[in-house]
């Protein structure tokens, strides 16, 4: 490793001193490709050093590969070489007179609830499923072709992670439209297994792993031992739900009405699902349904947590079906590796100790929940023996 450093130093020095800064950030971009190729020992490395130079790698460097997480609540794009390029909501702002997108992503989802009669701000992949077709394939259009660095000319391969539930017309849609955003190769792979290769899970392994990801529409538990899926379970509660639930309560409690978005808010800033060592408020506004004026009110932490409570353990007997369904040998290396906790909705506060309080199982989380997926998605741009291995249909 260390000798193929210097092969790799001494490639630039030949450079020269008076080497142009664009050639130079030419070189480097190779020796980066060189660098990602390298195998662990010397022999290897200066292999690498000359499969650097040929003329599919130095096309590849241009390539920009990508790797998406085409989530219910949140897209996410990797771009091969520089890491995460995008994280947007999954929402699509459409004028229906025209039919022309007004706005997608963060500038739509400002749009929610805002929108004059005539545009209307679109969740177009609610409850883990595409529920619409025309807006999902213009919504994943816009992120490629924002994300992918078009001057450079070259088609992107693209690796697509699609929700578990999705069916083959819709798989085939979310192909075809990477197609037509100019995708070279495209590849699906399910969510479950990318997730976990994101969390760091050994998948390849005979071994049994739990990971449990809590998306925007859906929660899904899966046991992955040998790069397969041994069993999956979807149910269609997760994030989304837990806005509605608060919406309900304020609704219900104090006769005020809030949007979708602040019920959003309130989740990530003082919602829990075991009691916390301290206690939390927030003030929240609203519009007063019996004098129709706006409102403001302070609201507790432990009035969320009732507001959440039924559909926390909702996500928690989801856990426990999938445990008990799950074959001997697995559950017994899940006992003592524990379950994997990923997913946006996983960073609900105490969510985690909840989940130990319940099943007596260690549990954790995964470094950066909300992006897991697309990282796992991301390394296989990397191990194309691996894409093969797990890609699906
Ligand atoms: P998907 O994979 O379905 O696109 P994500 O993994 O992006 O979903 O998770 C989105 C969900 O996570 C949303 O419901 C969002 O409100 C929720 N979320 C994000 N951050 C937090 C947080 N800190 N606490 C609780 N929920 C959160
Ligand atoms: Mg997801």
């Amino acid at each position: 490793m260390e000798l193929g450093r210097k092969v790799n130093d001494l490639t630039l020095s030949m450079q020269g001193p008076n080497i142009s800064p664009a050639r130079n950030t030419f070189w480097r971009a190779v020796l980066h490709e060189t660098e990602a190729r390298k195998g662990p020992n010397e022999q290897e490395a200066k292999v690498g050093a000359t499969m650097a130079w040929s003329p599919r790698s130095v096309l590849s460097l241009f390539s920009n590969d990508l790797a998406i997480d085409l989530g219910t609540a949140t897209t996410l794009v990797y771009a091969k070489g520089k890491g995460i390029v995008l994280c947007e909501p999954s929402i699509i702002a459409v004028n229906q007179r025209t039919g022309r997108v007004e706005a997608v992503g963060k500038e739509a989802k400002e749009m929610l609830g805002r929108t004059p009669a005539n545009i209307i701000a679109i969740r177009p992949m609610k409850d883990g499923v595409i529920a619409d077709f025309e807006h999902t394939e213009k919504m994943l259009d816009y992120f490629i072709k924002k994300a992918h660095n078009r001057s450079l000319g070259v088609r992107p391969r693209i690796v697509i992670c699609v929700p578990s539930d999705i069916t083959q017309v819709e798989k085939r849609a979310v192909k075809d439209s990477a197609y037509r955003a100019k995708a070279s190769e495209v590849y699906l792979v399910e969510e479950a297994m990318a997730a976990a290769i994101g969390a760091g899970l050994p998948v390849t392994e005979p071994t049994g792993n739990m990971i449990v990801d809590i998306g925007g529409g859906t929660t899904d538990v899966a046991v992955i031992s040998m790069a397969g899926i041994v069993y999956s379970r979807s149910v269609r509660i997760a994030g989304n739900r837990m806005d509605e639930d608060i919406i309900q309560y304020i609704k219900r409690k104090y006769n005020l009405l809030v949007g979708e978005r602040t019920a959003e808010e309130i989740k990530i800033n003082i919602g829990s699902a075991f009691p916390l060592d301290e206690e939390l408020t927030m003030e929240i506004k609203g519009r007063d349904l019996v004098e129709g004026i706006p409102k403001t009110l302070v609201i507790s932490d432990e009035e969320i947590r009732e507001a959440l409570s039924e559909t926390v353990s909702n996500i928690i007997e989801a856990v426990r079906v999938a445990l008990e369904q799950t074959p001997p040998e697995l559950s017994a290396d899940i006992v003592d590796k524990g379950i994997v906790l990923t997913g946006g909705g996983s960073q609900l506060k105490n969510l985690d100790k909840r989940l130990r309080e319940e099943t007596g199982l260690p549990v954790s989380m995964a470094d950066d929940p909300q992006a897991s997926v697309v990282l796992g998605t991301g390394k296989m741009l990397d191990d194309f023996n691996l894409l093969r291995k797990i890609a699906i249909d």
